[in-house]
């Protein structure tokens, strides 16, 4: 499983970086950066707390 973030839906919210800063980031705009596609951490909390459904795990 891999984390597959939407920045099209991203609005910006820093809720996932707040939650799990190892695996999320934001860049200048706000919007969501994945550093390590692996799922770890707090990971599935910060799926659960995206206020934009712009997180979402995938099988690739
Ligand atoms: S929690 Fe969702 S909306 Fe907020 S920065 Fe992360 S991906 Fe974007």
């Amino acid at each position: 499983m891999k984390i597959h973030a939407d920045r099209d839906r991203c609005v910006g919210s820093a809720l996932c970086v707040l939650t799990e800063p190892a695996v999320f980031d934001q860049d200048d705009g706000g919007l969501v950066l994945v550093r390590s596609e692996e799922v770890s951490g707090k990971v599935h909390d910060a799926i659960d707390l995206c206020p934009s459904q712009a997180l979402r795990l995938t099988s690739e």
